[in-house]
């Protein structure tokens, strides 16, 4: 047969073909077809024609595979919607959504990851090392009382808690300049009531790199309420103490329910603490062995929970556990 009337031989096959076993079955009979022609080359002694005859093979067998092909692919991509019938749902069934505390994360993760940090995630089961120790806080430190934690074998390992444990070990492992932030679960030893709950989510940002300044940290977080709370947000910044900056800073943001002109929210005064922040001391720098001659850095963490009570404007803290769906569906 020669290999135009074998083409559209072939051809007609693909037209009646009728599922994947046909496909497949033809997909067999055109290889060994192949492996036939070209056992023919061999036996031409003329290497001009022996040369004219390996291209027409060529060309006939790379037009037809992509047809074979073609048609299988096409048998799969039925199978696959027969096997998936989007429409099996029916409309009473209801989809889950994301749980708020993840929302507002999501929300300011985006705005974090275009300004260049990226998400490290840690341990939960912490080592005093990481989350006080090389923080400036020492076993003797009074700031430590700020955070009474749960030990889960005292006095050396215990449940986090802040993430910036996260950051410590940051710096530890990655090479300079970083941009990161580190969200998740925090312990504190907390009574439960409107406003705390033992365990609740943080999310702590750190950059450290040459010529890192108190500016950089300005812009950082004030772009990062804007884009969550709106443009109107305004943002100040108070002098405060942390152990592991210096110097420090408080960020409070206007009220979004009243405007700064007072409600319940902002207990009157029309701001709201939302951040603490500052430049990294040059000691939580040196412990983990960063030249802070060279090397200065800024950081800054925030309650979850707290902002997206503000976000949500709820007015109970343990609501974001409660799983009670009429509340997810006023949110
Ligand atoms: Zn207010």
């Amino acid at each position: 047969m020669q290999l135009n009337e074998k083409k559209e031989y072939i051809l007609s096959r693909i037209n009646l073909a009728k599922n994947k076993n046909d496909a497949l079955k033809l997909n067999s009979e055109f290889r060994n077809y192949i492996k036939e022609l070209y056992s023919e080359i061999k036996k031409i002694d003329d290497i001009e024609e022996k040369k004219k005859f390996g291209k027409e093979i060529n060309d006939f067998k790379s037009e037809i595979k992509e047809k074979i092909d073609e048609l299988i692919s096409s048998f799969e991509q039925d199978s696959v919607s027969s096997e998936c019938d989007p429409y099996i749902f029916k409309p009473s069934i209801k989809v889950g959504n994301s749980h708020p505390l993840i929302k507002l994360y999501k929300e300011m993760e985006k705005v974090l990851i275009n300004l260049g940090f990226s998400v490290v995630q840690g341990p939960e089961i912490e080592l005093d090392k990481y989350n006080f120790e090389k923080l400036n806080m020492p076993y003797f430190h009074p700031a430590r009382d700020m955070q009474d934690t749960f030990y889960v074998k005292s006095p050396k390992v215990l449940l986090r808690s802040h993430t910036s444990s996260v950051q410590i070990r940051s710096i530890e492992k990655m090479s300079m300049p970083i941009s990161i932030i580190s969200p998740g679960t925090v312990y504190r030893v907390d009574d439960i009531d409107t406003q705390h709950t033992p365990m609740f989510y943080q999310v702590e940002g750190l950059s450290v790199g040459k010529k890192i300044s108190f500016a950089n940290l300005k812009f950082v977080l004030i772009t990062l309420l804007k884009e969550v709370f709106g443009n109107q947000t305004e943002v100040r910044f108070r002098p405060t103490y942390y152990p592991y900056t210096e110097p420090s800073a408080a960020i409070d943001m206007s009220c979004p329910k009243c405007g700064k002109k007072g409600c319940s929210v902002c207990s009157r005064s029309g701001w709201i603490t939302v951040l603490g922040s500052g430049m990294v001391h040059p000691k939580v720098l040196e412990d983990s062995g960063v030249d802070s001659e060279k090397y200065t850095g800024f950081a800054f963490g925030l309650g979850l929970n707290r902002l997206a009570m503000i976000y949500f404007d709820m007015n109970e803290i343990k609501k974001f556990y409660e799983n009670d769906v009429s509340i997810w569906n006023q949110l």
